[in-house]
């Protein structure tokens, strides 16, 4: 599994691979078009984005009360809610399930809750045979990786990269027609759903009014992970409330454009309950994980909290010039591109999430993109603030602001120093004139200016009143 700690090393790593960086241009560029399309196309598009923002103030205003009346409709609608603390216990509840009702085969539907729990390893350990079904999410579990992308899990690869894998792992004859990959990841799958015991999904939305939660898809393997196999198990972050179902079609309408550059996502599965009559369609058995994982610490910080509207769309991603340039895997952790910097401080503890939030440019483009309006770049800065004030950043960063602030209250010092140092590296006879680790592997940082921003301000003020 990535660590958020190693960022360093997996963007190097990525810095270094053309392949995967042409990939993720290509697909991010389109994804981009297609969502301003559509966003063009909606003159309503702001009113919608402070309507579902205002919605989920409104259900996480009071969260616990929020989640018992949840809790209670669904006990009352025959779905069996487990609550976990943790990552650990989560994993625990579902291998404990599994072993109960004997199941030998699980068929998973796109999640990125169960990636942030790290679940597929959990069920392999205890030998229940684990099958992702979600195509992008399948590609990956053969390429034995982790999505490197919201909702685009494969996005690191190309049709080339795909056709060798397939051949390798599944030993078919190379191809990298895309219609024929599919349809040998169809067969495969095919034969999984049929024979599974137990289906495993995430949530999108769970509607408090009712007691039911919505699994969003498009390619209908959702929908046969939850309705084939007798027993289901999703597993949702306790942020994932909306106040009823009637409020559903707002969520909707920005979804899928932010997503997938959709009007509409294909098909939307609303589970309230197990089947009622033997005839019906849908499992014999519903459980609910309802997990934490941090996120009453989140929703008790009010400076944050509003990092937990996500809808995990990817538009951030898509737009951010940061995740362009090193994909998803760069970040070290299930999530990624401007909201997976702020969430993995935020779950993993600033020491292991040090990194994170220092991936950005601040140039505001997540927050335009956000269907939610969550102020990523604002949360950014909280975060580089409390990094900095608990004294996680690199020992060079420190000790230079250390330095910094002694001289820029002693502006005499500061003026010689500066000047000083403007001197000395005329003298250096090389580009790369003010040396800096890591930075100028890439790029020279210039000469210094030797006159100075000071004397130039000076001067045009006394040009200024000069000229008055
Ligand atoms: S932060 Fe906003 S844009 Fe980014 S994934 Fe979440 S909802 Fe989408």
């Amino acid at each position: 599994m990535l660590k958020p700690r190693k960022t360093h090393h997996y963007i190097r790593q990525a810095l270094k691979n053309d392949c995967l960086r042409a990939a993720v241009g290509k697909a991010t560029d389109l994804a981009v078009r297609k969502r301003q399309d559509l966003v063009n196309e909606t003159p309503y598009w702001e009113d919608l984005r402070h309507h579902v923002h205002h919605l989920k103030s409104k259900v996480l205003e009071n969260p616990e009360q929020s989640l018992m009346t949840f809790e209670a409709r669904c006990i009352a609608n025959g779905i069996n809610v487990h609550w976990a603390e943790d990552a650990a216990e989560a994993r625990q509840i579902i291998v404990d399930l599994a072993a109960q009702k004997k199941v030998k085969k699980i068929v998973k539907s796109k999640s990125l809750t169960t990636e942030e729990i790290e679940l597929n390893p959990a069920l392999e350990k205890a030998g229940l045979e684990t099958w992702e079904t979600d195509l992008g999410e399948y590609i990956v579990q053969l390429e034995g990786k982790t999505p490197s992308h919201l909702t685009m899990p494969a996005l690191h690869l190309s049709r080339y990269d795909i056709g060798r894998l397939f051949e390798k792992k599944l030993g078919i004859e190379y191809t990298d027609n895309p219609n024929e990959l599919l349809q040998v990841a169809r067969q495969r799958l095919r034969e999984h759903f049929l024979s599974a015991d137990m289906g495993i999904s995430g949530v999108n939305f769970a509607a408090v009014e009712e007691g039911a939660f919505v699994v969003i898809e498009n390619e209908a393997n959702a929908h046969l992970s939850i309705s084939i196999p007798k027993i289901h198990v999703a597993i949702m972050g306790l942020e994932k409330l909306i106040p009823s179902l009637s409020d559903l079609p707002y969520f909707l309408k920005v979804l899928a454009p932010s997503a997938t550059g959709q009007k509409a996502s294909s098909y939307v599965n609303i589970i309230g309950g197990p089947q009622q009559h033997l005839m019906e369609e849908g499992p014999e058995e519903v459980h609910l994980v309802i997990l934490d994982n941090g996120r009453s610490n989140i929703l008790a910080d009010a400076s944050l909290r509003e990092t937990l509207f996500c809808i995990r769309c990817g538009a951030c991603l898509n737009i951010c010039p940061v995740f362009r340039q090193v994909g998803g895997h760069a970040y070290g952790w299930a999530y990624m591109g401007p909201i997976g910097a702020t969430l993995i401080p935020l779950y993993n503890g600033l020491s292991e999430g040090r990194y994170a939030p220092f991936l950005s440019s601040l140039c505001g483009a997540c927050f335009d993109n956000c269907p939610m309006r969550i102020q990523i770049p604002k949360h950014l800065l909280t975060l580089r603030n409390r990094i900095a004030e608990s004294g996680k950043t690199m020992l060079i960063e420190r000790v230079g602001m250390k330095i910094w602030s002694m001289l820029a209250v002693r502006p005499r010092l500061y003026r010689f120093i500066t000047g000083l140092a403007a001197i000395v590296q005329q003298l250096i006879p090389f580009d790369k004139a003010f040396p800096a680790p890591g930075y100028v592997r890439h790029r020279a940082l210039g000469r210094m200016d030797s006159k100075g921003f000071r004397s130039r301000f000076m001067d045009s003020e006394d040009r200024r009143e000069g000229g008055r």
